[in-house]
C-alpha cells in the first residue's frame, strides 16, 4: 500500500505555479481522498498560454489528434486556476480514467467519491460542463471569465479568504470525523468501558480494563506512574 507521501509526491510538481488556493484546495483533496481510500495524482496544472497554444495547434496545423478548443489564454489551466487528475493505481506508477473503478470496493467509484470531495472543497467538476464534458477537469474561476484574467483581473482578497475558509472547513471536519470513533471496551463478554478510537488507537480507562481482567491497580501521582499487577504476578 501507498503511503500518503508517495501519493503526494506523485503530483508535488504539478502544483507549482498554481494559484495559492488551488494548491491548498488540491492538497486537501488529495489527503481527503486518500483517506477513503482513493489515490489521485494531478496530471496537468498549470499550462502556459504557449503550451496552450502548441496543443491546440495539434490536429490543425501541427500533426496529431485535436485535444483540446481552447486557444492560449482561453483555459483556466493557463492561470494556475484548473488541474486535471486522474486515478493513481496501486503500483504508484499506472494511472487510469476509468470512471466506474471502484478500487477501494466499496462500492462507490473511485472517480464519484474524488468528486465529491473537490466539490466540498469548493471546485467546479468539469464533468458538469455543459458543452463537452471533461471529467479530469477540476477549476476555481471566482466568477472571472478567461477575458477578465487576461485582462490581469484577480481573484479579490474577500473571495480569496472565503476559499481558504471552505478549504479549511473540510479539513477540520474531516479530523473531527477520524478523532471521535466512540468504542464500547468488553472485557469477558461484559462491557467494562466506554473508550474513544482516534488514528488506530483506543483511548480507554485503564483501571477498568486491567481491574476486570483480574489485575490490581496502584497509581502513584508523585511519579505519575501507574501500575497494573495481574493476579499471581510479583
Ligand atoms: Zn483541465
Amino acid at each position: 500500500m501507498l503511503t500518503l507521501d508517495q501519493v503526494k509526491l506523485k503530483s508535488h510538481k504539478r502544483l507549482i505555479g498554481l494559484h495559492p488556493v488551488l494548491k491548498a484546495a488540491m492538497e486537501a483533496l488529495i489527503e481527503r481522498s486518500y483517506a477513503r481510500g482513493v489515490n489521485i495524482v494531478i496530471t496537468q496544472g498549470l499550462r502556459t498560454i504557449e503550451e496552450q497554444n502548441a496543443l491546440y495547434a495539434q490536429g490543425r496545423t501541427k500533426p496529431g489528434p485535436i485535444v483540446t478548443n481552447a486557444k492560449g489564454g482561453t483555459s483556466y489551466h493557463n492561470f494556475g486556476l484548473a488541474i486535471d487528475f486522474a486515478l493513481l493505481l496501486p503500483d504508484g506508477k499506472q494511472v487510469s480514467w476509468d470512471l466506474k473503478r471502484d478500487g477501494d470496493g466499496d462500492k462507490v467509484a473511485d472517480w464519484s467519491e474524488v468528486v465529491q470531495e473537490a466539490k466540498a472543497l469548493g471546485f467546479e467538476w468539469g464533468g458538469d460542463f455543459v458543452s463537452i464534458k471533461d471529467a479530469p477537469h477540476f477549476q476555481m474561476t471566482f466568477g472571472l471569465r478567461t477575458s477578465q484574467l487576461r485582462a490581469g483581473k484577480e481573484p479579490t482578497a474577500a473571495q480569496v479568504k472565503a476559499a481558504y475558509a471552505k478549504i479549511d472547513k473540510c479539513k477540520g471536519e474531516a479530523d473531527e470525523v477520524k478523532k471521535d470513533v466512540p468504542v464500547s471496551v468488553i472485557v469477558n463478554g461484559k462491557k467494562v468501558a466506554d473508550g474513544v478510537a482516534d488514528n488506530g488507537v483506543t483511548y480507554t480507562p485503564a483501571r477498568a480494563v486491567a481491574e476486570a481482567l483480574g489485575a490490581t491497580v496502584d497509581y502513584d501521582a508523585k511519579s505519575k506512574t501507574m501500575t497494573i499487577t495481574s493476579k499471581g504476578a510479583k
